[in-house]
């Protein structure tokens, strides 16, 4: 690492960690956990989030709750002045909501009755937030809370003041159950909270167990089925500890993952998940004097590193086992769930491929087991086939992985059975899962308006591209010319949708004629979250074709710019949060704060405007993005509007996955260093860029001038040196 520490110069803001960088320091958990829209989010969203506290793909994460309303799947809200505890929870988005989830609040005293009293003042100057390691001062019980987390649970440590009564309460929500262990050391326990109130699937139950280092001396059951327990007095400044571990299998395997928090160290532990992050973080280093711009790239590093959540758990043999979220068997092997592919496959899947081919390797074989336990593979998972949004993007997931090298223990011949059964079945139950309407697009090429499918043009343009990304995964496993044919003519059926009167997608009705009331600012309808001006760009696969379909480079340039300068108008039918994230940022059409337009910008590489793509692709960085409570915009939706933010920080983008093909802007920092999966660095330069340049007409890669504005992600992971100038 030596040498590799000299480039960095943001080493004079970073404090030692042993003899590393900690990056961990940069992270703001709480960007983006501003929720105070309407009291449930649904105004105007700045991220959507809640400080997740975890290590990185871990079995869950940790953040404080406060809100007293369980049920409220806004649980957090950074402006909220009071908290009521500190919750185990497996959410990925309120949008979805959690499951498993139970709370924790160390309090001394007699507690109130009621879970909606029970709480404490909180200022978050008292407040530590890392992702490793969380604490904050509860005023009213005079109390410090700790809590650093391991892979299946945490280790918390209470510091008390002088008191006769150090306590914990220990709440499970509804039809959950919390008790004392004969030895009265463990509280343990279970929820059955799921508030997916899209979900399909076997019935979730999280048990825990929560192990005190000394005995518990008084045990209460409260009137809402909390426990309470009390320990013997401790003097000023005295330390309770608790180690935690949590399973989806069984109260015993719960117990068993205790053993990951061993070392009985609080300390230590939190060296351990801040060197777990570090490993992750310091694959990417940034050189760079604002330290806001660094905060948030490692913020938004972060925020792609935590879904989808670990479901495996390893038995008494170690052996590598999961509750299945579809059946609820225990079967062998890895499995990961609480992401929607819907808005991961675009950035956040590539970012993985391009970063952590390993970790994906474990991700897609647990795509395999869903196939094999469901019949089908996830589009949005959480924990089982979760009924959300639309498309079939499971195949540019695969896709991605198996073309970008990912190999594990998965058979890809069973994943193309997998993916060729989504693209020709929809499932009977869940209209997210498979192919809705498949009958009408196998037939016609693209879904009609009018036949009660919904979303129809939204859906051809996305199966479209997904047929693409299957015929690209069928020349690669050598599968029959026939089949290779029959998705790449699929996938131009983009053209299905696009008029060519109006050269824009318009919705179709059977008899092939296009919609009349076409009215491009109409969201909803024939799209899903967005209008025609934002899902017209979605031919990621054929970006040329769609030049030349709009009548040529320099319209196509035309009317890009002109998404920024058209007004933030929308004939739907309400406005949702979506549509209020964009008509606040002046922005014009182009509503970053949801995931359809966001490759947009890009595509001027296509029209040789590269220039157009540096200024535009920095406007939105500098503009969307800040390590604040309020920093993102719109649903940050598990990692995937980071991930825009980490690529675009770099000067690229993937715009196609499945191509190999990463389109370039503009980086944001002076020098990046990617500590590729090769064992390989490469290093990114574009001197000037902290003092705000933007422009470099000339890209390099090994000193080579580049012709066309793209880079292949095989020549990166190799290491060298993209210099933009
Ligand atoms: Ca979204």
């Amino acid at each position: 690492m030596g040498a590799k520490i000299v480039l960095v110069s943001v080493l004079a803001v970073m404090a030692a960690f042993g003899d590393r960088p900690d990056y961990t320091k940069f992270v703001r958990p709480e960007m983006g956990t501003v929720n105070t829209g309407g009291g449930n989010g649904c105004n105007i969203s700045t991220g959507n989030l809640f400080p997740m506290i975890a290590r990185p793909w871990g079995f869950g994460g940790w953040s404080p709750q406060s809100r007293a309303d369980y049920s409220s799947r806004w649980f957090y809200d950074y402006a909220d002045p009071r908290l009521y505890g500190i919750r185990q929870t497996r959410q990925p988005s309120p949008w979805i909501g959690d499951h498993g989830c139970w709370y924790f609040l160390p309090i001394t005293g007699k507690p109130a009755e009621q879970q909606k009293d029970r709480c404490s003042w909180y200022s978050h100057k008292t407040e530590t937030f890392n992702p490793g390691y969380y604490s904050v001062y509860l005023a009213d019980f005079n109390v410090k809370v700790e809590l650093t987390p391991v892979l299946h649970g945490a280790v918390a440590r209470f510091t008390y003041g002088e008191t006769k009564t150090p306590g914990v309460v220990v709440c499970a929500f509804k039809d959950g159950k919390v008790g004392l262990s004969d030895d009265k050391l463990r509280v343990t326990g279970f929820s059955v909270v799921n508030n997916n109130h899209r979900g399909h699937g076997a019935k979730v139950c999280q048990h825990f167990v929560m192990e005190f280092d000394r005995p518990a001396e008084n045990v209460s059951t409260l009137p809402d089925g909390a426990l309470h327990v009390s320990f013997a007095p401790v003097k000023r400044g005295d330390q309770i500890t608790a180690r935690i571990a949590s399973s989806l299998i069984s109260p015993e395997q719960a117990a068993l993952n205790l053993w990951e928090s061993e070392v009985e160290d609080f300390d230590m532990l939190v060296s351990d998940a801040k060197a777990a992050w570090n490993l992750q973080l310091g694959k990417i280093l940034v050189e760079g004097d604002d330290i806001d711009k660094i905060r948030t790239f490692y913020t938004c590093l972060y925020r792609t590193m935590l879904f989808p959540l670990a479901v495996w758990e390893q038995d008494a043999d170690n052996k590598v086992i999961h509750w299945s979220p579809t059946t609820g068997e225990i079967k062998p092997g890895y499995y990961y769930a609480g992401t929607g592919f819907w808005d991961t496959f675009r950035a956040l899947f590539p970012l993985l491929n391009f970063l952590s081919p390993g970790m994906n390797a474990w991700m897609t074989e647990g795509l395999q087991h869903c196939w094999e336990e469901s019949g089908w593979l996830p589009e949005w998972s959480s924990p089982g086939l979760s009924d959300c949004m639309l498309g079939n993007n499971s195949a540019s997931v695969v896709t991605d992985a198996w073309l970008s090298g990912v190999r594990g223990n998965f058979d890809i011949n069973e994943l193309w059975k997998a993916v060729v059964h989504g693209a020709n079945n929809a499932h009977p139950k869940i209209s997210a899962v498979g192919r809705k309407g498949v009958e009408f697009y196998n037939e016609k090429g693209y879904i009609p308006r009018d036949v009660k499918i919904g979303d129809s043009v939204a859906r051809t343009l996305e199966y479209a591209y997904d047929d693409w990304c299957i015929a690209q995964l069928a020349k690669s496993i050598g599968r029959p010319k026939e089949e290779v044919e029959l998705y790449e003519r699929r996938s131009q059926n983009w053209r299905n949708v696009f008029d060519p009167q109006r050269k824009i997608t318009v919705g179709r009705n059977s008899d092939g004629s296009f919609a009349k009331d076409f009215d491009p600012f109409k969201w909803e309808g024939d799209f899903r979250e967005g209008c025609a001006l934002h899902y017209t760009w979605c031919v990621f696969h054929d970006v040329a074709g769609l030049v030349e379909a709009m009548g040529g480079k320099k319209e196509f340039v035309r009317r890009l710019d002109e998404i920024f300068e058209l007004p933030p108008s929308h004939n739907g039918n309400g406005v949702s949060h979506e549509f209020r994230e964009m008509l606040v940022m002046d922005m014009g059409q182009y509503a970053h704060g949801n995931q359809p337009i966001q490759h947009m910008i890009y595509l001027y590489d296509w029209a040789d405007a590269l220039e157009k793509t540096q200024h535009r692709v920095r406007w939105a960085m500098e503009k969307l993005y800040r390590p604040t409570p309020d920093g993102y915009c719109g649903d940050e939706d598990n990692g995937q509007t980071s991930a825009w933010y980490v690529w675009s920080a770099m000067g690229m983008y993937p715009v196609c996955p499945g191509s190999g093909e990463y389109a370039l802007g503009a980086p944001l920092f002076d020098r990046v260093i990617v500590n590729t999966p090769a064992g390989k660095q490469l290093v990114i330069t574009a001197p000037g860029a902290k003092y705000g340049k933007e422009l470099f007409p000339v890209v390099k890669f090994n000193g080579e001038v580049l012709k066309r504005p793209f880079v292949k992600r095989a020549d990166l992971q190799q290491g060298g040196v993209l210099s933009f100038e």
